[in-house]
C-alpha cells in the first residue's frame, strides 16, 4: 500500500508474474516472467509513453494552457491520453473511425475526452484527416506517437530498469509486440547498456509481416503491426522476429486466464505464443502483457 497525490504517480512500476503453471504445461526448459502492464492506472502499457509525451509538451511549451491534446487513435493510446488530459486538467479531442469498439469509446469519454468519430470507410487515415484539421486551428496540439521519441524513452526510464531490477540483473531474453515500436527501442536500447547479452524477440503478425518480408496485411492482433514502418523502429535493431497466427495468439490469450488467472488482451496472447517457441535452454525470459481484457470483450471470436 501506498499513498499517492496524482494518478499519474502510480504508472509504472508494474508486477513481474513467474508463469510457473505455464512452464510446466510446455515443459520450458527457461523460466518464463510476464510484465503486467494492465496494472497501469488507464489498463495499459501506453499510459508510460502518453505521460513521457505530455509532460515533455508542457515543459517545451507545445502544450500550453487552454489548448487541446488532440490524437488520431482508437486504441490504448486514446485511452491513456484521456486519462491524463483529466488529471492535468487538459482538453482532450480524440478522432476515431465511427468501426472502433463501443466499449473503448465509452472508456474515452469516461475519464472526459470528446470522441469524434470518422467515417468507418475512410478508415484511420479519414480520422487523422480530421485531427490535422484541427491542430492548423492553431489551438491543438497531436503528439504522434509513432514519430515522438518521448515514447522509446519512457521505455528505456522505466520498464527496462523495472525489468532489470526485479530479475537482479539475469535476464536471457525479452519477448516485445511492435506497434509503434516505442517499448520494444525503449527496452533494447536500455539493455544494450545495462545488460548486452539479452536477447530481443519481436513479435508482428503472421498475416501482417511487414518488418520480416516487407508486405503487410489485414490481421487481428489488435495493437500491433501497423501497415507502414514506424520511424521510432530501427530495423537493425530487430535482431529476431517472431511471426505469430490470429488464432495462435487467440488460444494463447484465453489460455493465459485461464491457467494464470491472467487475463489480457490479444498482443499478449501473441507475445505469450512467441515466449513458447525461443531458441534458449535457460534462463529468464521476460514477455511483455501490454494490456488488460476487458477491452476485448466485444471482439468477436476471442471469447464467443
Ligand atoms: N499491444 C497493445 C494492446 C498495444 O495497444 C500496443 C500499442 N500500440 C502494443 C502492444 C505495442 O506497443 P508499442 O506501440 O510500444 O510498440
Amino acid at each position: 500500500m501506498a499513498l499517492f497525490e496524482s494518478i499519474l504517480e502510480t504508472i509504472g512500476g508494474t508486477p513481474l508474474l513467474h508463469l510457473r503453471k505455464i512452464e510446466e504445461r510446455f515443459s520450458l526448459p527457461y523460466k518464463l516472467y510476464g510484465k503486467l502492464e494492465r496494472f497501469n492506472p488507464s489498463g495499459s502499457i501506453k499510459d508510460r509513453a502518453a505521460l513521457y509525451m505530455v509532460k515533455k509538451a508542457l515543459d517545451d511549451k507545445t502544450l500550453c494552457p487552454g489548448m487541446t491534446l488532440v490524437e488520431a487513435t482508437s486504441g490504448n493510446m486514446g485511452i491513456s491520453l484521456a486519462m491524463i488530459a483529466s488529471s492535468f486538467g487538459i482538453k482532450c479531442h480524440l478522432y476515431m473511425p465511427s468501426s472502433a469498439s463501443k466499449e473503448r469509446i465509452k472508456m474515452m469519454k469516461a475519464w472526459g475526452a470528446e470522441v469524434y468519430l470518422t467515417p468507418a470507410e475512410e478508415g484511420m487515415d479519414g480520422a487523422l484527416k480530421r485531427a490535422e484539421k484541427e491542430v492548423r486551428s492553431g489551438k491543438a496540439v497531436m503528439l504522434r506517437q509513432f514519430e515522438n521519441l518521448e515514447n522509446p524513452h519512457a521505455h528505456k526510464m522505466t520498464s527496462g530498469p523495472e525489468i532489470l531490477k526485479d530479475l537482479n540483473g539475469e535476464v536471457a531474453a525479452l519477448v516485445v509486440g511492435i506497434g509503434t515500436g516505442g517499448t520494444y527501442e525503449g527496452l533494447y536500447h536500455y539493455f544494450k547498456v545495462h545488460s548486452p547479452e539479452t536477447l530481443f524477440f519481436a513479435v508482428e503478425p503472421a498475416s501482417s509481416p511487414l518488418l520480416s518480408e516487407g508486405r503487410s496485411g489485414p490481421h487481428l492482433l489488435q495493437g500491433l503491426g501497423a501497415n507502414f514502418v514506424p520511424s521510432i523502429v530501427d530495423k537493425n535493431d530487430l535482431k529476431n522476429i517472431i511471426k505469430v497466427r490470429n488464432e495462435d495468439a487467440y488460444e494463447m490469450t484465453r489460455l493465459l486466464a485461464k491457467t494464470e488467472g491472467v487475463f489480457a488482451g490479444i498482443s499478449s496472447g501473441a507475445s505469450l505464443y512467441a515466449s513458447l517457441h525461443l531458441p534458449l535452454q535457460t534462463g529468464n525470459v521476460v514477455a511483455i502483457f501490454p494490456d488488460n481484457g476487458e477491452r476485448y470483450l466485444s471482439t468477436e471470436g476471442l471469447y464467443d
